[in-house]
Parts: structure tokens; C-alpha cells; sequence
């Protein structure tokens, strides 16, 4: 059976199922029998062993490859597991109820979250998403397919099937790695989905009701570039696909020699690749794919992932730490940009009608002064870093949507270096930038050009607004194209406008890593690119094959067209013809 759904991260694998919900419906089942009751409850000791050894490990990796603030959520899920009312309370339903270990996790989760279900209070939520991670985690050791290990999967890779994809499945699940993604929500921006792609595993979301049709341990497809799902694929098609995968996979390794060379047009014409990261793992992969620099280091995950604001100092130290593993040191930090899908317990955000219209961002962070200037002294402070090269750190600010506000951040920024003059404390130079994301600010950029030093168009928040169409939402993900008439009148005028004034402007929402996108953009005269690491090589070696004047000349072309179904299929027409090598690793 066939399944479509929004592609969001490349790629296709031929793997066996996992149904993460499978915790989250009734197992039933018959109640077990008095002798199996000793036995469910050895397995549930077990796995809470194993989770916890799993969740040790993640600490040690994380702490190690990103930093300890950032580990800290797992510390946390172990709390949770050895928490002696939570034990208890499924150790008696296994004895009581005489239900599996599986069953018992239900009920638990299910009365937690009733009693959750009436509170307002964005803290306590967080925390039944948080002992939610934990159930699933333990369910996975219980699952007869995830308890075997790999062997159990006959050697084949791991698919995840869920509700919505939670931060710690894209990482490994009971010990397997993750090695495709499928999920019944959430659209091609939001950020499980950036998080997939920023880790190669092919991604579709937005399957409908798909947890009702696949079951653990079935063989599914999933092609993550067409955003079609297989479910139970007969001989012929599941060998096509695996024809598919060898040569996706020999295609990406092929692409990802070109790390050491230059990114320039065919017609020679140097280019910037950079990366969007979310932290010091990502820049190892930035690294290893041959980006030239950091575009885009999205602070939240620093802030998310910390029992509550890091300290000034803790940002200075992560904030090195980046500096000093991104290539050629050159990085762009965009401050917290929380609100809208993210939000932060202890910053007391409250349920809000419109969360993406309302108090996020800079919004947010202009009435938080304490953890704001924290912020902005921290990155300064770092700036000051001796580095060869010298360091090129730029501050961005997200969300910025009327001149008002610029004025505001940088006489901001402006006291903190006063601050820390008066306090003798070291400081560096840095670049002052805004993210255009907000059509407003997009239509009026020329006020904007002297209050900035650089321009970043963050394409996935200006394209759900001007399209108003929630980038998180699968039903309305048809109408958020980046490749639509409108997004591209706006975005030829903002380069445009850009360029004309010597700004230096960049792009780095995710279009920039798609082919289409990226082929379009270089045609209206962008030279810098941030995106997923995983997209560099096969951007790098399609700008190789274009020059600039035929892709300015298809820009112009599909600016011409009027529909947005016209200007995919011109661009996806060029891309075959001038670089059909990565025509497998677009995305639908
Ligand atoms: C964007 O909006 O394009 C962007 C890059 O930022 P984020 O995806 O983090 O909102
Ligand atoms: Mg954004």
C-alpha cells in the first residue's frame, strides 16, 4: 500500500517498522497468568536498567560533543526512571491488574496525562513530555522487536513510525540506530523535521492516521525525497527501492568528496556554503561535508535543554566552544528565538491563540533584559577570541519586523559593550545582522539597510507568513511553498534591493539546501547559502555545473510563471538537465 505524505529530509530506506505509539494505544490482551507475573516483572526491571544505561550513555556523548548544559535533559529522564512513585506505580499495575509491563507503561502515561491534561501551566506540561520520552524510551526495551536488538530486524535498518517526532528518536532507540522517520504530523520546516535532515535520515511527515495501518515489525519504504511511504511493498517494488537506496547512499559518499574544493559556479564565480547548526555536533558534520563557515547557530537548543537561563558565563563557554570548532571560525549567532512552536518553561511563556503572531522572539526576549543582554555580553565577550584565522563572529536577531526594534537592539547591543568596558571585561568585534522573515520587514527593506551590517532571509518563517500557512502543519503544507509567485516576487526584491545597496545578505532557511531553491536563488544573484549540513556537497557540485548567467536566466524565467506547480516543475526540468547527479537527493 501506497502512502504520500510531505518530504521532508531525503534520501530512501528499506527498513522494518517501530511503532512508537504502541505504548501510547491499549495493548490489551488477555491479564496474565499468576507464573508470568514474576517473569513481566524482570523485564520491566531490565529494561528500566537498560534505559538507564541508555540515557547514561547519551549524557557522556552529548556532554562530550556538544557540553554538559546540554546533556543535562538526560539526567533529568533518569530522574524521572528511577523516581521510586513512578516505579511503583507500574510495578502495581503489572501485580494488580496482572497486565504486561507494556500495559502497565499505558496506564501510567495515560493517568498522568489526564491529570496534566487540566493544567495551564507550561512547566508542568513540559514535564509530561519529558515522561513521555522516558515511557517511550523504556517501552522500546520492552518491545520484542527492539529487545532482540538489530538481529531481530533481520539486519534491516530501523524505520520510526509516530504521532509527531519527539528530539530523541532522531538519535537511536533502545539501541538501534534511526534510519528513516515517518510521522502523522508536523510539516518539512518545523524542527524535528530540520533535525532529521540535519542528520541525513530520510523523512516523511504528515502521513495521516498511517500508526492505524503498520504495526511493529512490518517492512516499510520510505521515500523521503518523494514523501511517499510503502507500507507491506511486494518484490517488485520493494527491489526497485532498494536499487534506489545503494544508489542514494553511493551518491551522497560520491558527492561528499568534493569537501576540499571550492564552491564556485562553472563560470568561476566563488560562493559561500554555510551551515545551520544547533549545536557542536552539528559543526563536526559542517566540518566533514567541507562548510566554509556557521550561517546560522540557532542558540535555542542551549536554552532548551537547561534547567533555566544559562548563566553569562555558561554561554561564553559554549559560545568559544563553537567559535573555535566552526571552519575558518566564522560564525553567525542568532539570539534565543523561542516562542511560536518552542517554548521555555521558566520563561514563563503562557499558551497563546497564535503563537507564531504573537510573543516570540525578540519580542519575547526585549521584556527579559536579564537573559537578553546575558546574551548579547556572552557573545560579544567570545568575539574577543585569538584565532587563525581570526575569528568572524556575526550577531543576528530574529524576528525583526519594524526599524523601531533594529534602533532598539543596537543601542542594546551598544550599552552591553559599554558595560563591559567599564568592567574591563575583554570584548571583540562583531557584525551586527537581522533575520528577514517577517513580511513586513521583507516589503520595507531599504529603511533597514543602515541600521545592519548583513541580511539573513529566513525563508521558512517568511514563507508561512506570507503564505499564511502554519509551516508546522501538514494540512495546509501545500500552500507553504517556498516556490510560489509570491515568495519569489518577494525574495528577487529583497537580494535585489540587498545587493544594489553593498549589503551583504545571505539565506538560510531550508530552501537553501534544496536544489530548486538553491539554483533559483543563485540566479537572483545570492552568493551566500546556509543549510543543512547534509545538503552542502550536492549544492556545491550543482553550482559547479551552472554559470551565473544561466541561472540568472532561469530565475528570470520562473519568476515569469504563474503558478507555483509551473515553477517546480521548470526548476526540477533544469536541474535534470544541467545536473541530473542530484536529481535523487531533492525533495519533493
Ligand atoms: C527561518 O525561519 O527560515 C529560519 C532559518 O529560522 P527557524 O527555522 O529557526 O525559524
Ligand atoms: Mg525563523
Amino acid at each position: 500500500m501506497l502512502r504520500r505524505g510531505v518530504a521532508v529530509s531525503p534520501g530512501v530506506v528499506v527498513g522494518v517498522a517501530y511503532c512508537i505509539h504502541e505504548v501510547f494505544v491499549d495493548p490489551r490482551g488477555k491479564p496474565l497468568e499468576e507464573q508470568e507475573l514474576l517473569q513481566e516483572l524482570e523485564a520491566f526491571d531490565q529494561a528500566v536498567e537498560k534505559a538507564a544505561a541508555d540515557l547514561r550513555a547519551l549524557y557522556d556523548k552529548v556532554a562530550s560533543q556538544v557540553g554538559t548544559q546540554e546533556a543535562e535533559i538526560f539526567h533529568a529522564h533518569e530522574a524521572i526512571l528511577h523516581d521510586p512513585a513512578f516505579l511503583h506505580k507500574v510495578r502495581d499495575y503489572i501485580t494488580q491488574h496482572r497486565s504486561t509491563a507494556q500495559g502497565a507503561l499505558h496506564r501510567v502515561l495515560n493517568e498522568y496525562g489526564s491529570l496534566f491534561a487540566r493544567t495551564k501551566d507550561d512547566f508542568l506540561k513540559e514535564r509530561l513530555a519529558d515522561l513521555r520520552d522516558v515511557i517511550v524510551r523504556l517501552s522500546g526495551h520492552l518491545s520484542q522487536v527492539i529487545k532482540q536488538g538489530p538481529a531481530a530486524l533481520g539486519g534491516e535498518p530501523l524505520v520510526v513510525v509516530a504521532d509527531e517526532l519527539l528530539p530523541s528518536h532522531a538519535i537511536t532507540l533502545g539501541g538501534c540506530e534511526v534510519s528513516g522517520i515517518v510521522t502523522q504530523s508536523g510539516g518539512p520546516t518545523s524542527h524535528a523535521a530540520i533535525l532529521a535532515r540535519s542528520r541525513g535520515i530520510p523523512a516523511v511527515t504528515g502521513v495521516r492516521d498511517i500508526l492505524r495501518q503498520v504495526k511493529t515489525g512490518d517492512r516499510i519504504i520510505v521515500d523521503g525525497r518523494e514523501g511517499v511511504v510503502v507500507l507491506a511493498p511486494d518484490p517488485e517494488s520493494e527491489a526497485a527501492y532498494r536499487k534506489l537506496q545503494r544508489e542514494f547512499v553511493h551518491r551522497q559518499h560520491q558527492l561528499a568528496e568534493n569537501r576540499d574544493q571550492p564552491a564556485r559556479t562553472a563560470d568561476g564565480v566563488p560562493l559561500e556554503l554555510l551551515a545551520n547548526v544547533n549545536g557542536l555536533g552539528d559543526v563536526e558534520q559542517a566540518r566533514a561535508v567541507g562548510a566554509t563557515g556557521v550561517g546560522l547557530y540557532r542558540t535555542e537548543y542551549l536554552f532548551l535543554t537547561h534547567p533555566s537561563v544559562p548563566s553569562e558565563e555558561e554561554q561564553l563557554d559554549n559560545y568559544r566552544r563553537m567559535i573555535l570548532k566552526t571552519p575558518q571560525h566564522r560564525i553567525t549567532i542568532r539570539t534565543l528565538d523561542i516562542g511560536g512552536d518552542k517554548t521555555i518553561p521558566y520563561l514563563g511563556h503562557r499558551g497563546e491563540a497564535n503563537p507564531f503572531l504573537g510573543w516570540r522572539s525578540i519580542r519575547l526576549s526585549f521584556e527579559h533584559p536579564e537573559f537578553f543582554q546575558k546574551q548579547i555580553r556572552a557573545v560579544l565577550r567570545a568575539a574577543a577570541l585569538q584565532t587563525n584565522p581570526p575569528a568572524r563572529v556575526q550577531l543576528m536577531f530574529p524576528m525583526v519586523t519594524v526599524v523601531e526594534e533594529m534602533r532598539r537592539l543596537r543601542a542594546l547591543v551598544r550599552r552591553c559593550q559599554r558595560q563591559l568596558r567599564a568592567e574591563g571585561k575583554e570584548q571583540g568585534p562583531v557584525q551586527i545582522g537581522m533575520m528577514v522573515e517577517v513580511p513586513a520587514a521583507a516589503i520595507n527593506i531599504d529603511a533597514f539597510l543602515d541600521l545592519v551590517d548583513f541580511v539573513s532571509i529566513g525563508s521558512n518563517d517568511l514563507v508561512q507568513y506570507l503564505m499564511a500557512a502554519d509551516r508546522d502543519n501538514p494540512k495546509v503544507s501545500h500552500l507553504c511553498q517556498p516556490l510560489s509567485p509570491a515568495v519569489l516576487r518577494v525574495l528577487h526584491h529583497l537580494i535585489r534591493t540587498c545587493l544594489r545597496a553593498g549589503k551583504p545578505v545571505s539565506l538560510c532557511g531550508e530552501m537553501a539546501g534544496s536544489p530548486r531553491g538553491f539554483l533559483l536563488l543563485l540566479g537572483m544573484g545570492l552568493r551566500s547559502f546556509s543549510m543543512s549540513p547534509s545538503f552542502i556537497p550536492l549544492n556545491k557540485r550543482l553550482a559547479a555545473s551552472v554559470t551565473v548567467a544561466q541561472a540568472a536566466q532561469i530565475a528570470q524565467h520562473a519568476l515569469e510563471l504563474r503558478t507555483g506547480r509551473q515553477i517546480r516543475r521548470f526548476l526540477a526540468q533544469q536541474i535534470h538537465a544541467f545536473c541530473p547527479d542530484v536529481e535523487i537527493l531533492d525533495v519533493e
